[in-house]
């Protein structure tokens, strides 16, 4: 299970009821962060999910309101007690925009490891996920994320049994792994189901839409996109600022194909954006608004999102 919690949902500039962007993906005893917005660590401590299993940060773009939380972040992890290096991600100027940011946290008990990505993206591997960064239009360097999870296949115990393969040998073949057993070699593709669907979601956000975008999105359990803007009135300063309106979001969850639309980094004018969700339905019906602190749990074999934020104490 994949459990997702969007830490900030504002765009720009926080406010009082709305942090800026970042999402917690939680792997089990491992989790990275997608972008850094000013006050994540607020959002960490409020959440509970620790700080400590934090092991990759993953940045979209180098405006503030991704990653000016960075060096508070840093201090925090070396605050928890991090030794393990800590790996971060993002598109060309990585390199240039932390060691800026570390003027102010020098001092870390662990390293950071920096993966400066191509503009055109990359794929690479963070808290046990597959990761890869496709490119957004954003009038700067900014990544779209897609994560997937493989899920292994099936062992099937029948098969072992009538192949008489020996019960010592079947964790092995469970885990994909051949095995010999006296003089015999058994194979996992003897008794090891179909391939199937694992966990898959995207998260892109600061763009026009792109057709990388829907493409990215193909097969995934949700889509994590802006919604910068809500009404028609706004493409104008779409345009020009490079983000989306809800109804530019919906249709591309719509062209990918996913099950489920979660709007997220809303610009300040958007007092309550529950308001222009009707536009968004209108080209894609499952389509919801974050809030800070939602959470989300993507599991098998039922690969549907579920919305557990009302179960939170
Ligand atoms: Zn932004
Ligand atoms: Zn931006």
């Amino acid at each position: 299970m994949i459990d997702l919690c969007t830490l900030g949902t504002g765009g720009t500039m926080p406010l009082p009821t709305r942090a800026l962007a970042s999402l917690y993906v939680r792997n089990g005893a491992r989790a990275l962060l997608v972008d850094c917005g000013e006050g994540t660590q607020i959002g960490i401590g409020r959440l509970g999910w620790g700080f400590l299993r934090i092991g990759a940060i993953l940045l979209t773009h180098y405006h503030a309101d991704h990653c000016s939380g960075l060096p508070g972040l840093l201090l925090a992890l070396t605050k928890s007690g991090r030794t393990e290096p800590l790996h971060i991600w993002g598109p060309p100027g990585l390199r240039q925009v932390v060691t800026g940011l570390r003027v102010i946290a020098p001092q870390l008990t662990y390293e950071p490891v920096l993966h400066e990505l191509p503009a055109g993206g990359g794929a690479f591997e963070a808290a046990g996920l597959r990761v890869r960064a496709f490119p957004l239009d954003h009038g700067m360097p900014c990544l779209g994320y897609r994560f997937d999870m493989d899920r292994p296949r099936a062992f099937l115990p029948e098969k072992a049994r009538a192949l008489g393969i020996p019960l010592r040998a079947w964790s092995f073949l469970q885990r994909g792994e051949t095995v010999i057993v006296d003089g015999r070699t058994w194979r996992p593709e003897q008794v090891l189901g179909e391939a199937r669907r694992g966990i898959s979601f995207v998260y892109a956000t600061d763009t026009r839409p792109v057709p990388g975008i829907a493409a990215a999105g193909r097969g995934t359990q949700i889509m994590i996109l802006e919604g910068m803007y809500g009404g028609e009135e706004d493409l104008p300063k779409a345009l020009k600022n490079r983000h989306m309106l809800f109804r530019e979001s919906a249709r591309l969850a719509a062209g990918a194909g996913t099950e489920r639309l979660l709007l997220t980094h809303f610009s300040t004018s958007l007092e309550d954006p529950e308001v222009f969700l009707p536009a968004a339905r209108s080209v894609f019906p499952d389509t919801a608004c974050a809030r800070d602190g939602m959470i989300l749990s993507l599991d098998w074999p039922d690969p549907r999102a579920v919305d557990r934020s009302d179960r939170r104490s």
